[in-house]
């Protein structure tokens, strides 16, 4: 039988993937996939968009590898309103969801063996693109307000020299954090400082519940990669993200993109065009998404915090779909899955978004639970059931 290459060879499957497949069974209850509702996707609005831009044969053919010009063109407004300077078509390159603008990103910022700081815990959806890419991945652990910079610079002063910084800054997944605005400026002027780039994957920025987010580390620096997504706010099923950032960047990603896949869908690039166009419409979308959320964090927090007091702490939420807690009995979170999963309730264990097996120790006590898949009601249900697991693990 022929061998597959060494690059497949050493790549770890996602942990969580692997999960889901087990959690998709009806009995159980899970709050483990970051899978947005589907009470909250707008299908009708999406599918009389849809049937509009399709009675033109154009949109049915291949398109532009950076991306339909339309999409392009509102993505650009909306990035020069939020970060309050002039953003150019060309630096946004549209991708298949954003998870492949970081798979593009790591191929073209890293060469094998480069040093990429990422966050602890981590997007395991970034660590699997850098890892692809040949990078040795060094976690800088998270508090309430983000990546700890004083860490970083600890680690920058001991002659760490990496290529690439990767931040989840709002609303994290797994952690919740959001990165305070002094850590970003202060990201910003690092990456000046010492040279590298910082990818700032921001896919839940919007969805803030009381009041809105910082400014993105891309409002203070040009060394910013800043990646968003029509995942959270629409639908996944479109495969809409994009980055926005340097000129030359976006031309290696496009290089590289056109060998990937050509270029994405016309048809949903356009469908969103028009959706992100109608700024009226989209902002109210966007606060019935946000109310729903927050409802359903709500939810789920006071149900945790009513059967397990401080046995569990919780990082407060914020915004996003994501509520991060830490047993302080010592609960092993990944036993407690299995318990978890034989009283029909699911979660994703802290070591599945572990840098590495120091870490993994380190968040052996810690669980991501999922508020945005389930109404209210069944989070009561789930903190229930995850209530007797506990009890018998
Ligand atoms: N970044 C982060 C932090 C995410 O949580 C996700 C989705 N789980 C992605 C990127 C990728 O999302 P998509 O490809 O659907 O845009």
């Amino acid at each position: 039988m022929p061998t597959l290459s060494c690059r497949i060879a050493d790549l770890r499957g996602s942990a969580i993937r692997d999960l889901l497949s087990l959690t998709a069974r009806p009995e159980i209850l899970s709050l483990a996939g970051g899978l947005p509702a589907l009470e909250l996707v707008p299908h009708e609005r999406i599918s009389t968009v849809l049937a509009e831009v399709g009675a033109d044969p154009r949109a049915w053919q291949y398109g532009e590898t950076a991306g339909a010009g339309l999409l392009r063109e509102v993505l650009a407004a909306r990035e020069t309103a939020r970060l309050g300077r002039a953003v150019g078509v060309d630096e946004i390159v549209v991708t298949h969801g954003s998870q492949q603008a970081l798979s593009l990103l790591a191929q073209v910022l890293v060469d094998p063996g480069d040093p990429v700081i990422v966050e602890s815990p981590v997007y395991p959806g970034a660590a699997g693109a850098f890892a692809a890419a040949g990078a040795t991945l060094v976690g800088v652990p998270l508090d309430g307000d983000g990546m700890q910079t004083e860490i970083l610079e600890e680690y920058l002063a001991e002659g760490l020299r990496p290529r690439v910084l990767h931040t989840v800054s709002t609303f994290h997944n797994p952690g919740g954090a959001v990165l305070a605005a002094p850590r970003r400026r202060r990201l910003a002027e690092l990456a000046e400082r010492y040279d590298f780039w910082i990818v700032e994957d921001d896919p839940y920025g919007d969805l803030w519940f009381d009041s809105p987010p910082p400014d993105p580390v891309a409002a203070h620096s040009t060394r910013v990669l800043r990646l968003s997504s029509a995942s959270k706010t629409l639908a996944p099923a479109l495969r809409v993200g994009w980055l926005h950032g340097d000129r030359a960047v976006c031309a290696g990603v496009e290089r590289l993109k056109q060998s990937a896949d050509l270029c994405g869908s016309t048809l949903t690039q356009l469908v969103c065009a028009r959706l992100l166009a109608d700024g009226r419409w989209f902002d109210a979308h966007l606060g019935r998404v946000r109310r729903d959320y927050a409802a359903r964090a709500d939810a789920l927090v006071a149900a945790l915090r009513a059967r397990f007091g401080d046995a569990l702490w919780l990082e407060p939420v914020r915004g996003g779909m994501f509520a991060w807690g830490r047993f302080g009995d010592g609960t092993d979170t990944d036993r407690l899955l299995r318990t978890a999963v034989e009283h029909g309730v699911a979660f994703v264990p802290g070591s599945a978004f572990a840098v590495g097996e120091e870490d993994a120790a380190q968040l052996r006590s810690s669980l991501r639970l999922s508020f945005a898949t389930c109404l209210p009601d069944t989070l009561v249900e789930a903190a229930d059931r995850l209530a007797l697991a506990h009890a018998q693990s």
